[in-house]
């Protein structure tokens, strides 16, 4: 016989996914050891990234796929129908553009917002092959290359840095041999 839950659904999305208030949830289900949960657009439907005019026709539909947060130890896959918008601006070099939901998505992205700010975090603190260890065990699994990638793109805060793997890291995005720095290198810790 199926339990009662007294928790309306809108309460528990709520609490498990507050990261997806800005689109409709359809449908949450596991396949194998993944949660796949489908979801859907809404209104507004942005502007366009080049010039900022508001899109007034739909090009069209089509599902996109990103890995999110995990949920309980366990993976999660958003599957997520979006629209592609014609700009009508004439004098922008875009015609067409895919909408994206700030704070979750992101151009050519496949990991949802949260997750790379995860992926990065884990990333600063362990370094490439260890970190990616840790990611399997998070539940959000990604390669050492990944992790190194990340790094790459992210803006050089020297406050962030104390030593140990992270003072090898800088040292490797600064384009020098891969070595544990020594004291010097290590920028002083940010009062
Ligand atoms: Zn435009």
């Amino acid at each position: 016989m199926p339990g009662h839950c007294s928790v309306s659904i809108m309460e528990l999305s709520a609490v498990v996914f507050p990261h997806l208030a800005a689109v409709r949830i359809e449908r949450v289900h596991r396949m194998g050891a993944t949660v796949r949960v489908k979801t859907a657009t809404m209104e507004p439907k942005g502007e366009c990234p080049a010039c900022g005019c508001e899109p007034m026709r739909v090009h069209s539909r089509y599902e996109r796929s990103l890995a999110d947060l995990p949920v309980a130890g366990q993976e999660v896959l958003l599957q997520m129908r979006v629209r592609r918008f014609f700009c009508d601006n004439t004098a922008c070099a875009k015609r067409t553009f895919a909408e994206q939901v700030p704070g979750l998505t992101s151009r050519h992205r496949r990991r949802a917002s949260g997750l790379l700010s995860m992926l990065r975090t884990v990333a600063l603190a362990l370094g490439g092959r260890p970190g990616a260890r840790h990611t399997a065990r998070l539940a959000c699994t990604v390669s050492r290359s990944t992790l190194l990638r990340l790094l790459r793109s992210m803006p050089v805060n020297h406050s962030d840095f104390r030593g140990g793997p992270e003072a090898s890291i800088i040292c490797w995005r600064k384009g020098e041999r891969r070595h544990d720095a020594s004291p010097e290198e290590v920028p002083p810790r940010a009062s």
